[in-house]
């Protein structure tokens, strides 16, 4: 993944209140990409005059990816970048977000404004994290609530 050429891609011009551009980018396996689809999923900040209403790139690339119909299991790599001296890391919330549809081995590539890159998996990013796997099935759950419901 190329860092710089996904912030041209995802995020022409810097958010409107905190001039940060951030793009992000989500990889797919070529068995989970459509032949016509592109294989690559991506996303740029979009801001809001309520500040905390904003969304960051890596969620709206990986919203546009579970409305495209995409699910855990389906992503290759995920890249994030910026055109700071720093790397990009996701922030808590984001971490969070992907955590739901990453495995926990899925490299998150972090890039800076000269396309360098750090990377840590999804596991190391949010290390003892709370996701869908950690949630009893639906059935055990409805089976535990009717046996509550009925005394047993
Ligand atoms: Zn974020």
């Amino acid at each position: 993944m190329q860092g710089q050429r996904h912030i041209r891609l995802t995020s022409p011009k810097p958010g409107p209140y905190s001039l940060f551009r951030v793009g992000a980018s989500l990889l797919l396996h070529q068995s989970t990409a459509s032949s016509d689809a592109p294989r690559i999923i991506t996303g740029a900040n979009v801001e809001n005059a309520a500040y905390p209403v904003g969304t960051c790139a890596e969620r709206v690339a990986m919203g546009t990816a579970v409305v495209s119909g995409h699910k855990l299991g389906d992503f290759k790599a995920v890249g994030v970048a910026t055109d700071m001296d720093d790397f990009c890391s996701p922030c808590g919330m984001c971490r969070q977000f992907l955590r739901e549809f990453l495995g926990l081995d899925v490299p998150i590539f972090m890039f800076n404004k000269e396309g360098k890159y750090i990377v840590r998996k999804m596991g190391e990013l949010l290390p003892l994290s709370f996701g869908p796997d950690v949630l009893p099935p639906r059935e055990e759950l409805k089976k535990a609530r009717e046996q509550e419901a009925n005394g047993a």
